[in-house]
C-alpha cells in the first residue's frame, strides 16, 4: 500500500485530492515568486479529527505538512514543498457560536474574515482586524500571520482578538489554549504564543 493509499484509508476518499490538475490550484499562495513544488496530495479537512489523523499519518511516514487557508499570503508560507501534503482548512468554515454578552465568537479556521465580520454585526458586534484581503482570507490564515490592516493601527492586530485556540500539535495531540472570558490572569498566554506561527520564509524552505 502506498503512503497516499494509507492516508485515503484513514480519511474519507473525498478529502484527499491527488488529481494533478486539481492539486495544481493549491501549490502556492499569492507569492508566486517564492519557490514551490508539487505535493503528494491535498487534504481538504472538514474537522479537527481529519487534521489530527493527517498529522499522525504524516508522523508515521515522515511526510511534511503545509497548512493552507485561502492562499492569499504574500510570503510563500502556504507554498507546497516537494513531497509534502497540503492541509487545506477552507472547508472548515463554520461560525460555531456568537455570544454578545461575553463578546466572543467561536469559529472554525476556514471562516473568511469578512463573513465573520458580517455574522457578528448581526448581533451588534464588530471584529476589527481588517487585512485588505478580508473578502477572501481565512481566520486561520489571519491567526498564523497575525494579520492586520488599517483599523489595526487604532484597534490592534489579530493577536489582540484571539483569546483561545484549539490546536493540533506536531505530535498529533489536540490541545485547547487560552480562555473564554475577557479576564484571564492565570499562567502564560499560550494562545498568544501561537498567533503569528507562520515561520517558513520563501527564501529558507525547510527540507522534508
Ligand atoms: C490583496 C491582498 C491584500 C492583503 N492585505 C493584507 C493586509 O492588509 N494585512 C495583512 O496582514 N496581510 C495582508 N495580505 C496577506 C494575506 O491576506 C494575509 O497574510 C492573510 O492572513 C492570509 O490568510 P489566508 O487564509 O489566505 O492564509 P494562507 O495564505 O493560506 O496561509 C498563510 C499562512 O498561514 C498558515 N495557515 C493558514 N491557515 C492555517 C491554520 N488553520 N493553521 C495553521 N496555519 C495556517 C499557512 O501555512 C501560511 O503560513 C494581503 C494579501 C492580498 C492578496
Amino acid at each position: 500500500m502506498s503512503v497516499i493509499d494509507d492516508l485515503i484509508d484513514r480519511l474519507d476518499r473525498a478529502r484527499v485530492l491527488t488529481d494533478p490538475d486539481v492539486v495544481g490550484s493549491y501549490v502556492h499562495d499569492e507569492a508566486e515568486w517564492a519557490p514551490y513544488s508539487a505535493p503528494l496530495a491535498v487534504v481538504r479537512a472538514t474537522s479537527t479529527n481529519d487534521v489530527q489523523r493527517t498529522v499522525r499519518w504524516a508522523l508515521e511516514h515522515n511526510v511534511p505538512l503545509v497548512p493552507r487557508g485561502a492562499g492569499t499570503g504574500l510570503s510563500g508560507g502556504a507554498n507546497s514543498i516537494a513531497g509534502c501534503v497540503v492541509v487545506c482548512l477552507e472547508k472548515m468554515d463554520a461560525v460555531l457560536e456568537v455570544n454578545p454578552l461575553e463578546r466572543i465568537a467561536v469559529v472554525q479556521p476556514g471562516v473568511v474574515n469578512d463573513d465573520l465580520r458580517k455574522t457578528v454585526a448581526e448581533q451588534g458586534l464588530w471584529y476589527p482586524p481588517d487585512p485588505a484581503s478580508s473578502p477572501w482570507s481565512t481566520i486561520g490564515g489571519n491567526v498564523a500571520t497575525n494579520a492586520g490592516g488599517v483599523c489595526c493601527v487604532k484597534y490592534g492586530v489579530t493577536r489582540d482578538y484571539v483569546i483561545g485556540l484549539e490546536v493540533v500539535t506536531g505530535t498529533g495531540e489536540v490541545v485547547r489554549l487560552g480562555r473564554r472570558t475577557a479576564k484571564g490572569v492565570a499562567g502564560l498566554d499560550l494562545a498568544g504564543l501561537f498567533v503569528g506561527s507562520e515561520e517558513r520564509s520563501a527564501s529558507s524552505p525547510r527540507s522534508p
